[in-house]
């Protein structure tokens, strides 16, 4: 049976996005919103809505008996987790296909597998991807620890295994603060995760951030989509981001391509995924893999043509990917700048009502938001705004173009983090596409001093 009606398990430019593929498709949406969301752009453009809670994400966007009773309710025949909330949640996926309803996802079990970073790494290195050095699985034993540490060389990051989102994770320089941060690392990823686990890897100096899009069939058949340099992050929470990554060439991403895309239909991936890999002295380190679709992919459709939502509905639907691996073609370059409603500076949120708003427009500007005028930003979610994604055929003329669409944008009524993406879009690096991971919070630091 075809997928007729879909419902969005999410919220904001994300719950849009969904909407206008399906819509595209011919396919119905329904909205599914906490009371602070009853004025969204999304739940008013769906042709269902259905409030399923209060605010707190605890009681509405995680509230998976909500979700899935309003699915049973508007005869929705698929979900769409977008990112964030339910969407990396293995047990949610299994209610949902249990229900007969379509998983817009990987199979359970490879979420699951994947969201444990132990595992991930196990099954990324079993599948032949190359790792950051570290131990071989979880360490609790604070002498194994520190044995370990010595063979990889100091300074090591403790991480969690359940981690995410950039947190959970501690820098050790030397043997003697090793035993207590490990400590500390536990207690505070029980708290946020409820798990203590928590595994040593090398603390790369100076790395880029660089992320491969991937997507498989379920049957062993997979592709890539080339890379994402997501290195601009602020404690360890992307900024902004670009495709192709101003260091690879054509040859390291058709070779590091085919090395994911092969793993993938080893494993036989099912829908969207990223892996994750650090990048230093021109060797990739695979971090973690995000079996989802993630806040950056319009950097990759503006440069491949494809449309990711698309195709993930597609083969939820039992359909094959549209386009095959040699159809692929990597054109010219894209910048995502992430607008938070926060103040630019000292990112302090700032909620509120938004009294004037105007999305810049013109020729390979794309905006995802669900801002208009009148529009009071509830303060119990992430603050991310929108998206401003901007094409050209040369990485110059998408940064002049860029800086273009900043100058139109409008928001008034919150602080943005616009002021910040023009001072950076100005920066000599940044326009020489020369920054890694490290190089946002340095540049903070001079800015302040
Ligand atoms: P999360 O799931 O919390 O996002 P990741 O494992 O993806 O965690 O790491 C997030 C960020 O933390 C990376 O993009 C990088 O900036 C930094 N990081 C993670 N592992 C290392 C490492 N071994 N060395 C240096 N930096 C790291």
């Amino acid at each position: 049976m075809p997928i007729t009606r879909l419902l969005i398990a999410n919220r904001g430019e994300i719950a849009l996005r969904i909407h206008r593929a399906a819509h595209e498709m011919g396919i119905e949406t329904v909205a599914v919103h906490s009371t602070a969301d009853t004025d969204a752009m999304h739940v008013r453009l769906a042709d269902h809505a259905i409030c399923i809670g209060p605010p707190p994400a605890a009681e509405s966007y995680l509230n998976t008996a909500a979700i899935i009773s309003a699915a049973e309710i508007s005869g929705a025949d698929a979900i769409h987790p977008g990112y964030g909330f339910l969407s990396e949640n293995a047990q949610f996926a299994e209610i949902v296909e249990a229900h007969g309803i379509a998983w817009i996802g990987p199979k359970p079990e490879h979420i699951r597998t994947m969201g444990d970073k132990v595992e991930a790494k196990r099954t990324a290195g079993a599948l032949g991807l190359p790792l950051v050095p570290g131990s071989a699985g979880a360490v609790s034993d604070p002498e194994e620890a520190a044995k370990i540490a010595e063979e990889i060389g100091y300074p090591v990051i403790i991480k969690a295994a359940s981690g995410g989102g950039g947190r959970g994770m501690k820098v050790c320089n030397s043997p003697d603060q090793l035993a207590s941060l490990m400590k500390q690392a536990g207690t505070e990823a029980k708290a946020a995760f409820g798990d203590d686990t928590v595994y040593l890897e090398k603390y790369l100096g100076n790395p880029r951030h660089i992320e491969f899009q991937i997507f498989g069939d379920g049957n062993g058949n997979a592709i890539h989509l080339g890379e994402r340099d997501c290195s601009l992050q602020r404690r360890h929470q992307k900024v902004l981001e670009e495709a192709p990554s101003p260091v690879i060439t054509p040859e390291e991403r058709a070779r590091m391509g085919g090395v994911v895309s092969q793993a993938m239909a080893d494993m036989g991936y099912r829908g969207a995924g990223t892996i994750e890999f650090l990048w230093e002295n021109g060797e990739f380190y695979f971090i973690e893999m995000n079996t989802r679709l993630q806040v950056e992919h319009p950097v990759t459709e503006a440069i491949t043509g494809v449309d990711l939502v698309r195709e993930q509905i597609r083969i939820a639907d039992g359909k094959p990917l549209s386009v095959r691996q040699e159809e692929i073609e990597f054109k010219g370059h894209a910048i995502e700048c992430r607008i938070n409603a926060e103040d630019p500076f000292t990112f302090a949120p700032s909620p509120g009502l938004v009294t004037a708003y105007h999305a810049a427009g013109g020729m390979h500007v794309r905006v995802d938001s669900g801002l208009y005028a009148g529009y009071r930003i509830p303060p119990y979610y992430d603050s991310m705004i929108a998206k401003l994604i901007v094409y050209g055929r040369t990485r110059e003329g998408c940064i002049m173009r860029l800086r273009r669409a900043l100058e139109e944008m409008v928001v008034e009524g919150v602080k943005t983090s616009i002021p910040l993406h023009q001072a950076l879009l100005r920066d000599p690096d940044v326009l020489n596409g020369d920054y890694t991971i490290k190089w946002l919070e340095e540049w903070m630091e001079r800015r302040e001093s």
